[in-house]
């Protein structure tokens, strides 16, 4: 349903709306907002809203700072969970000479999913958005509570706090299929989805608007790190991802068995694996969840049923519709890890490489398959001599890279607490 920026205004106006949220998405996958009141809005629905992409990191510089934003009118949603007079709209990108940014990472897979679609396919993907609800103490995150997997019981003090967070899904139209206590204490997933990539995208990142804000209301604190804590499980995004072709899903089965084409697809994910991971597991902390025995993957390899793999095939009884990515973390930026995901599985239908064969056993202890990369480093010098790397606008990847490079470094001359505990001690 596509309705032009200005008669969205109109809508919003009537409906009580007072403020609108203008949203940006960093490179980082970050939301940036401004906030204007309904009627001094009309003429950026219209020709856009100026701002300063030079504050921004690495949309532009100082002296070419002026940049615009258009609102997406598909990508309105209602801030319900306050007093619903507040709408936040997501955008996209040019310049002042109207240039598409490349920089932009709704753009980037807007694009992506154009140039497929103009070859015929179509994408659904879901994600398992995993998360810890943590409280402050003394300044330093702790558990909120000693819940366990699938708890019905240990719930506390998060029950009011969930409560009004799934109300607040359902109000924002997200379509969510479920909601549990995940593993490790004070841990959650929600399952978003299926949904075209770039919805899907916009609602990942509306879901954590609303979950650190509803949070905050309960003195608790909704974080997305991969590996907030040692020694538990990490918080994983794993993406599930169909592909359709004339109105057909091409990974659909009854036997029980993969399709040759989902087969192509896993094939490219895997090979692409090691490059991909910049985008799907962008931080420092990233590589602390992807280590053995949590249920995050170590091993690039896929299987039936087995969640030590990389990938895997979630199966209702003899049927498949589907595969499932394990490797993502809740930190990725949605847009450019779909766009990468994307333009894989896009080389594996191409290329038609069968994948090898699926693996039953523990991953974790498989000493002979290719390991997902172990640092952030590692990942981007596998990134950089990727096809991903000419495939994604190339301003985008370097930008990208050097906003990944320059995290690394920090990480590598930066004095941590466990040198400060450990060495401060012993020498
Ligand atoms: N928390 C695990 C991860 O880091 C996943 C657990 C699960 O299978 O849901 O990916
Ligand atoms: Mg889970
Ligand atoms: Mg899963």
């Amino acid at each position: 349903l596509e309705i032009e920026p200005v008669d969205l205004w109109r809508l919003l106006r009537a409906s009580g709306v007072k403020y609108v949220k203008f949203l940006i998405v960093d490179i980082n996958g970050v939301p940036r907002s401004e906030t204007v009141p309904i009627d001094m809005a009309k003429d950026l629905f219209i020709d856009g809203m100026p701002f300063d992409a030079s504050s921004i990191p690495l949309y532009s510089t100082v002296n070419r700072s002026d940049f615009v934003a258009y609102v997406d009118p598909r990508a309105v949603y209602i801030e319900h969970w306050q007093d619903g007079k507040v709408a936040d709209v997501f955008t996209v990108i040019s310049d002042i000479s109207d240039k598409p940014s490349s920089l932009d990472p709704r753009r980037v897979l807007n694009d992506t999913l154009e140039q497929v679609r103009s070859k015929g396919y179509d994408f659904l993907m879901g994600v398992e958005v995993e998360f810890f609800v943590v409280k402050e103490d003394n300044g330093k995150p702790t558990l909120a509570d000693t819940g366990v997997y699938f708890d019905g019981w240990n719930v506390t003090v998060q029950s009011q706090f969930m409560k009004e967070l799934i109300n607040a899904i359902a109000e924002a139209g997200i379509n969510y299929t479920k909601i549990h206590h995940e593993v490790a204490p004070s841990q959650y997933e929600i399952n978003i989805g299926a949904y075209d990539p770039l919805r899907l995208a916009d609602q990942v990142i509306y879901f954590k608007i609303m979950a650190k804000d509803i949070a905050q209301k309960y003195g608790l604190k909704a974080t997305f790190m991969p590996k907030p804590f040692w020694g538990v499980n990490g918080s994983g995004a794993h993406t599930h991802i169909s592909v359709w072709k004339d109105g057909k899903n091409l990974f659909q089965s009854n036997t029980g068995k993969i399709t040759e084409e989902c087969g192509y697809a896993i094939s490219a994910i895997l090979g692409s694996a090691r490059a991909l991971s910049s985008f799907v597991a962008p931080l420092v902390n990233s590589y602390k969840r992807l280590v053995p025995h949590y249920e995050a993957p170590t091993r690039i390899v896929w299987g039936y049923a087995n969640r030590s793999a990389m990938v895997r095939i979630p199966q209702y009884k003899m049927k498949i519709n589907r595969f499932e990515y394990r490797h993502p973390d809740p930190s990725m930026n949605p847009y450019l890890a779909f766009a990468a995901m994307v333009k894989a599985v896009m080389k594996g239908l191409e290329e038609r490489r069968e994948p090898p064969p699926p693996t039953d056993d523990i991953a974790y202890e498989l000493t002979n398959a290719p390991e997902t990369p172990a640092t952030l480093e590692a990942t981007l010098n596998e990134l950089s001599k990727s096809f991903l790397a000419t495939e994604l606008p190339s301003e985008l990847v370097n930008a990208y890279m050097r906003v990944k490079q320059n995290e690394w470094e920090d990480y590598l001359t930066n004095v941590g607490p466990w040198e400060k505990t450990w060495n401060v001690i012993t020498q």
